[in-house]
């Protein structure tokens, strides 16, 4: 029998809305918010889903079915969560159930899952020293038992009054060079006892301790001013050039809100930084600071999860280092986010959706506790310093490198011109090598910068230009040379490389363009005494590939480090004092109104690794056409004038920050269909917002893993609240997916596209 109480419940689906089940009478009691209980769905189908909200409504349809049974009498995600999920749901479009099933360990659903447990010994009571003693004595006989307690005691430092410490029970048999055998007759005797305790599956060695060093006039000016704001906004941006120290006044920060007893997120938006800011904040804050990415595996989520939830107790996480999925954690008391390189455009998840921006969604965690964000960049997003300059954000400010240390200086070379007068050697310039002698004569350190993994992007017959292209995507394939392979970067698909042309039969096929793995052989070729490492994708497959290349390039044993974006961004290297940017231009050209501010930022970014202690670094960025107005702007560090002029284009032709864009894309497997579908989807839109709507067009990219693409944007005005725009989206989607024939579309929307 049941009651008359329901639950409303998110399950994993993409399907939006909740769903109501009955909740019978045996499980009533354990019936809350945040409790994971299982319930059929469909004919077949049991899942694991979210009680979000208990209420006696009736629902309106009939046959409603009961929930079958609960997995987790606790509740495993609170109210904060379920209210972020929601707002994450409505504002990007998306399911709950898609929230959950990027917010989720998978194991955490999991009726089964169970902690590592391990056997732990301890004293079975508080012993007096001089009964212990007693102990001791009386196995005089008996040395190897005495061996086990002197052991133990060693172990734990035990004395009367003191905590009885349990002591792995592996680690007290090595210790005494003994055996189970005879620790059983000790735990027979009563003098020791067995308990059985979760183990961590997380390593971590406790540094030693240091406090927080002390700012300069100019930081500590900054660290006011954010204070300051913070008593009437709840969002500050920390605009501060490279190295000018804004991470220790994150430090500050966290330190008081520790000491408030509140929990912090510091964001990240690359994995490859959390390896050396996480040994920076573990040597203040020691083992209350926790890091999450996406390369723990899902039982270490899963603890991390737990100690998070913790907070407060033994054990529990108060600080959480983090990149975007961090959001999801079970904060139960925050009081600050702080969101670094606040730009990054890994911020935001492009697939599958839920397609968040951690940033815009830090922000919503944040209010939702009550709790202050800090947005931080050397080169902040222009749609934060807009927030900024309107007054709606506050803005502090470093305009100097701590220490006084200036600014890299940065020479441009001229590749064409280098070509044409045949001063090139391979891919570099003259002044770019000419920077790297000087720097290798002084062992000191370089960083080269190319935004292409593998060999080359493409390869190319020589008498008639074909070029072999992914039998599933409208891409080149590019040339992996160390696999001997030609990869898709779009869906991995990989062939051999041809020795013969696919249309001519002629045996000139050559490499085009060049990748990270084509500069570290050249490298070495041009200097051959170097060591030379990669850090791009393709070498940081293993979850401690960051920290074994960030360690190598720390303690010197790398001279050259080349990489993709992973090297470009918050990184602190003592001795590195050379950076070469090899291709500006392919950043430049990228097609998206974006292009300029994002290789604005790029190159602002990689080029503040360079000379961050000690003296002036020096950045040589190579590129073919040295009068662009952005490469200009990047000269002299002119952030601001920048903002100014993507500021103007933006608001002449109408892009963020002065208007929202929705974007759909369509897919189908047939160019024709797919035609068809969009044109009647872009009609439909254009009958409801006019202009607002651009396309259908096919994107750069028109063909991934066999679908076809089409896009349509639609910029919706920024003084009205969107919600009413994306509603009748939606319905003009639900109602192209009534059309007969059109279940064969695959349709995603992404709000705020990035
Ligand atoms: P940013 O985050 O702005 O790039 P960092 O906080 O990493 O800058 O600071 C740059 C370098 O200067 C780091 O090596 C850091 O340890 C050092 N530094 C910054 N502030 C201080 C300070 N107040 N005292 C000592 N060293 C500092
Ligand atoms: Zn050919
Ligand atoms: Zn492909």
């Amino acid at each position: 029998m049941t009651n008359n109480l329901f639950a409303d419940i998110i399950l994993p689906l993409a399907v939006r809305g909740r769903f109501t089940y009955s909740i019978p009478d045996n499980i009533e009691a354990e019936i809350r918010p945040g409790v994971i209980v299982n319930v059929q769905f469909g004919r077949r189908m049991v899942y694991s889903g979210i009680v979000c909200r208990v209420h006696d409504n009736q629902p309106e349809f009939k046959n409603v079915k009961p929930v079958i049974r609960v997995i987790s009498g606790t509740p495993l995600i609170n109210t904060s969560q379920l209210k972020l999920w929601q707002w994450i749901s409505e504002y990007y479009l998306c399911s709950e159930g898609e929230v959950m099933k990027a917010a989720m360990p998978n194991e955490l659903s999991l009726s089964n899952f169970k902690s590592r447990f391990e056997s732990f010994i301890k004293l079975s009571r508080g012993f007096t020293d001089e009964e212990l003693n007693e102990i001791l004595d009386k196995l005089k006989k008996a040395p190897r038992q005495q061996e086990i307690l002197s052991a133990y005691i060693r172990l734990t430092g035990y004395s009367k009054g003191r905590e009885i410490l349990p002591v792995a029970k592996s680690l007290l048999l090595s210790e005494s060079h003994s055996s189970a055998g005879i620790l059983d007759v000790l735990i027979d005797k009563g003098f020791l006892a067995t308990i059985s305790l979760p183990v961590s599956r997380i390593s971590e060695k406790d540094s030693f301790r240091e406090p927080v060093k002390q700012l300069s006039k100019a930081q500590t000016a900054a660290f006011k001013s954010i204070k300051s704001q913070f008593a009437e906004k709840d969002i500050v941006l920390l605009h501060g050039v490279t190295s000018s120290g804004k991470t220790e006044i994150y430090i500050h920060l966290i330190e008081e809100q520790l000491k408030l007893g509140k929990q912090v997120l510091y964001m990240l938006p690359e994995i490859a930084l959390t390896t050396q800011i996480i040994l920076r904040l573990k040597r203040h804050f020691g083992p209350v600071t926790g890091v999450y990415h996406s390369r723990f595996s899902d039982p270490e989520k899963v603890e991390i999860w737990k100690r998070v939830a913790e907070n407060g107790l033994l054990n529990g996480y108060r600080l959480i280092l983090g990149v975007r999925s961090s959001l999801f954690l079970p904060f139960s008391n925050l009081g600050l986010i702080i969101v670094d390189e606040e730009h990054d455009g890994s911020y935001k998840q492009h697939d599958p959706a839920p397609r968040y921006h951690a940033r815009d969604s830090a922000i919503m965690l944040a209010s939702v506790h009550k709790a202050k964000t800090i947005l931080g960049s050397a080169s902040p997003s222009v749609e934060s310093y807009n927030n900024a300059v309107n007054g709606k954000y506050g803005l502090a400010e470093l305009k100097e490198r701590f220490g006084l240390i200036k600014l890299p200086s940065i020479v441009l070379a001229n590749t064409r011109e280098a070509y044409r007068k045949k001063l090139m050697v391979s891919h570099f310039t003259p002044e770019l090598l000419q920077a790297m002698d000087q720097a290798l004569a002084k062992e000191e350190q370089i960083i080269l910068f190319q935004n292409r993994r593998g060999f080359s992007p493409y390869i190319e017959c020589s008498d008639c230009g074909w070029i072999p292209v992914c039998i599933q995507c409208a891409v080149n394939l590019t040339y992996h040379k160390g696999i001997g392979k030609l990869v898709c970067h779009y869906c991995g698909y990989t062939s051999d490389m041809p020795s013969k042309c696919g249309n001519c039969h002629s045996t000139g096929m050559v490499t085009r363009g060049f990748g990270t793995e084509k500069i570290e052989d050249e490298i070495k070729i041009v200097f051959p005494s170097a060591r030379v490492a990669r850090m791009d994708q393709d070498t940081t497959r293993n979850k401690n590939s960051f920290n074994k290349l960030i360690r190598a390039f720390e303690e010197r044993r790398i001279d050259v480090l080349i990489g993709t974006q992973m090297i470009s961004k918050g990184l602190d290297f003592e001795n590195l004092t050379v950076v070469g940017i090899l291709n500006a231009d392919n950043l430049l050209n990228y097609p998206d109104f974006r292009a300029h501010e994002r290789s604005f930022q790029l190159m602002e970014q990689v080029s503040g690794r360079a000379g961050r202690r000690q003296k002036q670094g020096k950045v040589v960025i190579q590129t073919s056409d040295p009068a662009n107005k952005i490469i200009r702007l990047v000269l002299r560090h002119d952030y601001v004038n920048m903002f100014r002029m993507q500021s103007e284009e933006r608001r002449t032709f109408n892009y963020p920050p002065y208007c929202r864009i929705v974007k759909i894309s369509i897919k189908h497997k047939d160019r024709v269909q797919l035609n068809y579908y969009s044109d009647l989807l872009g009609r439909e839109l254009k009958e409801i917002f006019g202009k607002r709507v651009l396309g259908p067009e096919s994107p750069v990219i028109s063909q991934v893993q066999l679908w076809y693409i089409k896009i349509i944007l639609i910029k919706i005005e920024k003084e009205k609240p969107p919600a009413k725009a994306k509603q009748l989206i939606i319905e003009a989607i639900d109602r192209l997916e009534k059309e007969k024939g059109a279940s064969t579309l695959r349709i995603a929307i992404d709000v705020d596209p990035y």
